[in-house]
């Protein structure tokens, strides 16, 4: 396989430093771009496997870049973004981002997104959905909608399973509480974000040794919550 190519666009000359290191010693091929305009430009003629993109750019906004690329592009897009900035992240997450990591960020945590998002791709491309996920002692058959903690099968309610399925298959990757509203409950539901709040509970009464310090259903505050994967 071709190493994978990726497009950075940020203005922060210290950020393209860091994640030039960091990416090109990765074995990834880099393509960076400074302003939004040039951001476009490089997406467009680079066809990267993934965007990785900064919101503050001199030009345009990053969230109209990302809304522009989607109107052509499926590529997935990491955001990078202030933290405690969680109306932003949701605002791109919305506008067609897949995930984002919180400046400042390790290396590590944004090649554990790199990697993620890479993966979505090609299982999507293959088809070959994988009937089984696992992580840690927890495993998920969507097939015989069996769910395992260890050696003990786990019986979830109709409503549970379906909030935990929603997050298997966007393993990795932050769900909104108005993306998991809209697939568990339906788009009648969209402002009851304590429904979540209530069956994550429950989920992690039945998953987690320690529901107030989760291993698999992480919280990501403000913002909704991710299935770890490693
Ligand atoms: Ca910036």
């Amino acid at each position: 396989m071709p190493d994978p190519v990726v497009v950075l666009v940020e203005d922060e000359p210290q950020i393209r430093r860091f994640l030039r290191a960091t990416l090109i010693g990765q074995g990834y091929r880099l393509f960076e771009a400074g302003t939004g305009a040039d951001g476009l430009v490089e997406i467009s003629s680079r066809q990267p496997d993934v965007v990785i993109i900064d919101l503050g750019l001199p030009d345009i906004d990053g969230l109209e870049v990302i809304r522009r690329m989607r109107e052509w592009s499926d590529v997935p897009i990491i955001v990078l973004s202030a933290r405690g900035m969680e109306r932003d992240k949701v605002a791109a997450l919305d506008a067609g981002a897949d995930d984002y990591v919180g400046k400042p960020f390790s290396a590590g945590e944004l090649l554990a997104r790199i990697r993620v998002a890479l993966r979505h791709t090609a299982r999507a491309s293959h088809e070959t959905d994988d009937a089984t996920f696992k992580v840690g002692e927890l495993q998920v058959d969507l097939l015989r909608r069996r769910v395992v903690l260890g050696a003990a099968e786990i019986r979830l309610t109709p409503i549970e399973y379906k909030l935990l399925t929603t997050l298997v298959r966007h393993a990795g990757k932050v769900v909104t509480h108005q993306q998991l509203l809209r697939d568990v409950w339906g788009p009648t539901h969209t402002e009851q974000a304590h429904y979540v709040r209530v069956y994550m509970a429950h989920l992690r009464h039945k998953l987690e040794g320690d529901p107030a310090r989760p291993r698999y259903l992480l919280t990501e505050p403000g913002v909704g919550y991710r299935l770890a994967v490693e």
